[in-house]
């Protein structure tokens, strides 16, 4: 995005100043650098997550997912979407993942932002998701919350040395912080096949083998924690494997859809 000024022009980030005798804080928004004022309150000084990290206008852009959703995969849709049908008329996958639910809706802005934090390794930018990704967990899942084990999805190791970090590895981290959930990373990749999916039809997309295999097997329900739900064949090729390994009910948690 053009208006995203040079990341040094972060230094100063946020500012306390004295206004009339009340406290006002400046912060940036975490993508585009417009200043934020935010009035300091009792409510929110004792809970610095709690203050808005990205400006009105980006909060505009990042549209949340409102109901009514797809029960399954919570894209907005009245019922079951295409998608899912799609999915639940294979039978080596219907059924292996038991419910998907996501923040955003999918949009060019959510992309630019995500790949931003992606080959970016914007490390700040997680602070900005934080308060979201907390608030979806808990509507959806908060009741599950006890039962579950948290896998994030794996880089590649092509991808792991072009990118700073995981991002399904900070989304993940979030959860179980404030949840105390723990993170298994037993999803591991196996290197020989690899998903170039931009290269590929849709088609050809759900031919792709299985890139997943399994360190060891995890009896507990799980969540798949990653970035971005798209055609859903990365969730549900690692929900395969942990159904075939023995986990009862397999979940997913993605910032888009
Ligand atoms: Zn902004
Ligand atoms: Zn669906």
């Amino acid at each position: 995005m053009s208006s995203r000024k040079n990341k040094s022009d972060r230094s100063s980030h946020q500012t306390n100043q004295n206004y009339e005798s009340e406290r006002i804080l400046t912060m940036q928004c975490l993508y585009c650098f417009t200043p934020i004022i935010t009035s300091v309150t009792w409510s929110n000084v004792f809970y610095p997550s709690s203050f808005q990290h990205f400006c009105s206008n980006c909060l505009e852009q990042l549209s949340m997912i409102e109901k009514p959703i797809c029960p399954r995969c919570g894209r907005p849709s009245n019922n079951l979407c295409i998608d899912c049908h799609r999915w639940e008329e294979r039978p080596d996958y219907a059924n292996v993942l038991k419910m998907n639910r996501s923040i955003f809706s999918y949009s060019n802005f959510v992309q630019e932002l995500i790949t931003q934090w992606k080959y970016q390794g914007d490390y700040e930018l997680i602070k900005g998701f934080a308060p979201f990704i907390r608030k979806a967990f808990s509507a959806n899942f908060g009741q599950l919350a006890k039962s579950l084990t948290i896998i994030p999805i794996p880089l590649t190791h092509m991808r792991a040395y072009e990118r700073a970090f995981n991002q399904a590895q900070a989304i993940a981290q979030i959860i179980a912080n404030a949840y105390k959930i723990p993170i298994i990373d037993a999803l591991k990749r196996n290197e020989e096949i690899t998903e170039k999916q931009s290269k590929k039809s849709r088609y050809e997309r759900l031919e792709t083998k299985n890139p997943f295999f399994l360190s060891q097997k995890l009896h507990t329900n799980v969540l798949i924690v990653d970035d971005i739900y798209t055609t859903g064949m990365t969730i549900h090729h690692a929900a395969k494997q942990l159904k075939k390994a023995g986990s009862p009910s397999i979940y997913s948690f993605t910032l888009a859809r």
